[in-house]
């Protein structure tokens, strides 16, 4: 059976261009870059390189302000807790209700941990108000963390506007953007629009390149100590041996990406556009949620009101079509998305949510085959749903009253 993946927010197939480049550092130029005999420095070099690279990628001549790490989950560790522990006289923090756990949780532990965190939320449309931000600022504001493009809906934020009204409020306010989802699909040119961006996260595994390997960018004089101590890798901000493979990969992959931001801006949205627009023609009672923000250009979340959305991705899965859920299965019961319900998506629709993300490689065969078989699999379910009978001839009030009174889950 042939796969069409559209989870590519989820991971990436690795690049062959990548695989190529990452061969020889695992063979021949396998030495640790720290030490000293000579074909250690060669492979020295080629770690300087692919720094240059990455630098290069965001507009940025100083090369010492990126930091390799293991994921971006570790880089918004590093950049979260590691400026809560270079400043510990200022103890508030600011940040979304719709970040990724790798920020979440990290903001909760240090909520726990006597920091006070304003958790700012969305409108129905996904968006931020950048008033309630910049009433949120206050003269203890010690950190603002806020994701650049989110992994479920796409929406993204204005982190160009956020960091410089940050920064215009309080130059001593640390400015962090997760931008794991926007890294290799926007140009984010560090040293221009978003020079007030002090630290920056992403990952590898988004962009083509392999699992385990992150990047956090500190600006230079940012405070910011390191979480992982030890030998001096990294000038001493992140210690632990280089992964060289996957660092010359991630180099690599970043200027792959490049060279498709035209297609991603063009091919990539119109494959998109095409899926939303048929999946919206075609399925009665479904919402784009996010439609009308801007968003990026592989990202749909589509929620089909009254089904429930675990059997959706079973079925999408059986006719070769990875794409994800709205939904994350916890500790065995299915709770709805914190992003879907930050945006009040309606309880009959929360649940039947799906979102598919695509990358370069997807075809308009892949979208044909998604537009053919997903409506198919919706009236099935919706055959199956007890909530459809009842809801066909009831105001959606009154639906989602019923389904209010019979929760699953
Ligand atoms: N932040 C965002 C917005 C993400 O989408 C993800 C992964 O899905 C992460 C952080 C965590 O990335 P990693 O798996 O590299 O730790």
């Amino acid at each position: 059976m042939k796969i069409v993946y559209a989870d590519n927010n989820a991971t990436t197939a690795v690049a062959p261009e990548v695989v190529e480049a990452m061969g020889p550092f695992f063979t021949e130029k396998f030495y640790n870059p720290s030490s000293m005999y000579e074909p250690a420095q060669k492979v020295q070099e080629a770690l300087v390189r692919a720094r240059e690279t990455v630098a290069r990628h965001f507009g940025l001549a100083d090369a010492g302000a990126i930091v390799f790490t293991g994921c971006a989950s570790e880089s918004n560790n590093a950049a979260i807790l590691g400026s809560a522990k270079a400043n510990p006289r200022r103890r508030h923090v600011i940040t979304t209700t719709v970040e990724h756990p790798a920020v979440l949780e990290v903001c909760k532990d240090l909520e726990r941990n006597g920091c006070e965190v304003t958790w700012l939320e969305v409108d129905g449309d996904g968006r931020l108000d950048v008033g309630q931000f910049v009433r949120a600022l206050r003269p203890d504001t010690l950190l603002v963390s806020i994701m650049h493009a989110n992994n479920e809906t796409g929406i993204i934020f204005p982190i160009e506007q956020l960091a410089r009204v940050t920064k215009e409020t309080d130059p001593a306010i640390v400015f962090h953007c997760d931008a794991t989802q926007s890294v290799g699909k926007m140009r984010i040119d560090l040293a221009q629009e978003y020079r007030h961006v002090d630290l920056l996260s992403f990952s590898g595994h988004k962009l083509h390149a392999p699992k385990g390997i992150g990047v956090l960018f500190i600006r230079p004089g940012t405070p910011c100590r390191p979480l992982l101590i030890g030998g001096h890798q990294e000038a001493g901000r992140r210690a632990g041996t280089e992964n060289m493979p996957y660092i010359v990969g991630l180099a690599r992959a970043l200027e792959l990406a490049e060279s498709h931001f035209a297609d991603e801006e063009t091919r990539v949205r119109g494959l998109r556009d095409r899926l939303e627009q048929t999946l919206v023609a075609t399925i009665p009672h479904v919402q784009v949620n996010g439609r009308a923000a801007p968003r990026l250009p592989n990202t749909l979340n589509i929620s089909c009101h009254f089904i429930e959305g675990e059997g959706m991705l079973y079925q999408l899965s059986d006719v070769g079509i990875c794409a994800s859920s709205g939904s994350a299965c916890t500790s065995g019961s299915l709770e709805p998305s914190h992003v879907l319900r930050a945006m009040k998506v309606p309880f009959t629709a929360v649940h039947g949510s799906v979102r598919f993300s695509l990358s370069r490689y997807n075809t308009d065969a892949d979208i044909d085959h998604i537009t053919t078989v997903f409506p198919q699999v919706v009236a099935n379910l919706r055959r199956m749903s007890p909530y459809w009978d009842q809801q066909r001839d009831a105001p959606r009030a009154d639906a989602e009253e019923l389904i209010r009174a019979n929760p699953r889950s």
